[in-house]
Order: structure tokens, then sequence, then C-alpha cells
């Protein structure tokens, strides 16, 4: 202590508990994750879905669009031509190859914006962590929508009489009765009977681009 400094004022040692017991009968905020999992906001931007019509053809065409407007690089697209023999989507493209580098991604949203068919949008899954790099590319297969009542999977043919207009102006609403799914040959795409929308448990990628 400095010369000619006064001595401080002796102070009662138990009111600096008195802010320890206020705290303690206050409500926690202490979220009990991951036992417990809060719902996030409806438009909380979380991991991508690639998309299909009500017949289950796939919306997204290969335009690469939503890569060009990445910032971070993170989306990588190979359009492909569909044949009559083997169609994945009702016009002339679709995305052979798809994907996005969650090691990359901020959750920007700038491709679902850029993407003109709404191939892609963004679910509410937050849970995008894990302990390699590959599994955090995640591939078409992954990122593809799950099959509902009204759909049969890809490859198959276009709903009869149909245009490719029609699909986007809502006049299919489900599969025509009889339509099977074809025999994908030549692409070297893996069967997509594992897709679905949780992105856990994934079959590992056929071919993963490393960027
Ligand atoms: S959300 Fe943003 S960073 Fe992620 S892939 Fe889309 S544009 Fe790229
Ligand atoms: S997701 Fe949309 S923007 Fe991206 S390649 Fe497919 S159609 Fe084009």
């Amino acid at each position: 202590m400095e010369r000619g400094a006064t001595v401080p004022e002796f102070q009662n040692p138990v009111a600096g508990f008195g802010v320890t017991f206020k705290a303690m009968f206050k409500k926690r905020l202490t979220e009990q994750y991951p036992e417990e999992k809060k719902p996030t906001a409806p438009r909380f931007h979380g991991r991508h879905q690639l998309n299909r019509h009500p017949d289950g053809l796939e919306k997204c065409i290969g335009c690469e669009l939503c890569a060009w407007a990445c910032p971070a690089d993170a989306i990588y697209v190979e359009g492909a031509d569909n044949t009559e023999e083997e169609r994945y989507s009702p016009g002339e493209r679709y995305g052979r190859v798809y994907q996005i580098n969650y090691l990359r991604c901020i959750l920007c949203g700038l491709c679902i914006e850029a993407c003109p068919t709404r191939a892609l949008t963004m679910t509410n899954e937050y849970e995008l962590a894990d302990r390699s790099r590959e599994s955090l590319i995640y591939t078409k297969e992954e990122l593809l929508a799950g099959l509902e009542d009204t759909m049969v999977d890809t490859p198959h043919a276009i709903f009869p009489g149909m245009t490719e207009k029609d699909y986007y102006s809502g006049l299919v609403t489900e599969a025509a009765p009889g339509t099977v799914r074809q025999t994908a040959h030549s692409k070297g795409e893996m069967p997509q009977e594992a897709a679905h929308t949780t992105g856990e448990n994934e079959p590992a990628a056929p071919e993963v681009i490393e960027r």
C-alpha cells in the first residue's frame, strides 16, 4: 500500500452472497441440449433439400445457378441430359451430381434464392457436425427429398400427355397409374432407395469430388 493511502472500510463478507442467492431462485436459462431439442423458428436456415415434383421426378435441372450464387463455393453440380429410357426430371436436363460441402456452407440461403425451379430449399435441421470431412460433403442421394405416397422414385417416364410447363403449373399431382421405375444405367449413379430427409445414417458417397 502506498504511503498515505487510506485503509478501505470493512465490508460485510456475507453481502457478496446476495447475488448468488438471487440467481438461485431465478428461472434457469440453461438448455438441456441434446436431450431436449427446442424447435427452431419456422424459417430457420438449416440443411438443404432437393425437392421432387408430386410424381417423384426431380425439380433440379442441373443449371448450376445455385453454385454460381454461393459466396462460399460450397456447391458442386454436374448436369446431364435426360433420355426417354432414363428420365430424372420433366425437362431436358437434370442434376447428375450434386454436392454441398457443409464445411464451407454458411447457411446464408443465397443458393435457394438463385434456384429457378424451387428445387433447392432449406430445412430446419441444424445438426451438421461430424468427425470426418467426407461425411460433411452431402451428396445428391443425401439431399434428395424422400418419397411421398404419390411418388415413384426416379428414373421414370414423364406423366403421359403432360409437358414440362404443366409440371410447373401444378397440373401433375401424382404419378400416373402404372408408372414404374426405369433401370438406371451408364451414368454411375447410386440407386436412390436410401434417400430420405433426415441426413442421418446415409450411405457412403459414391463419388465425392473434393474441391
Ligand atoms: S446457404 Fe449460402 S453458403 Fe451455403 S451453399 Fe447456399 S449459398 Fe452457399
Ligand atoms: S438446385 Fe436449382 S439452381 Fe441448383 S442446379 Fe438444381 S435447378 Fe439449378
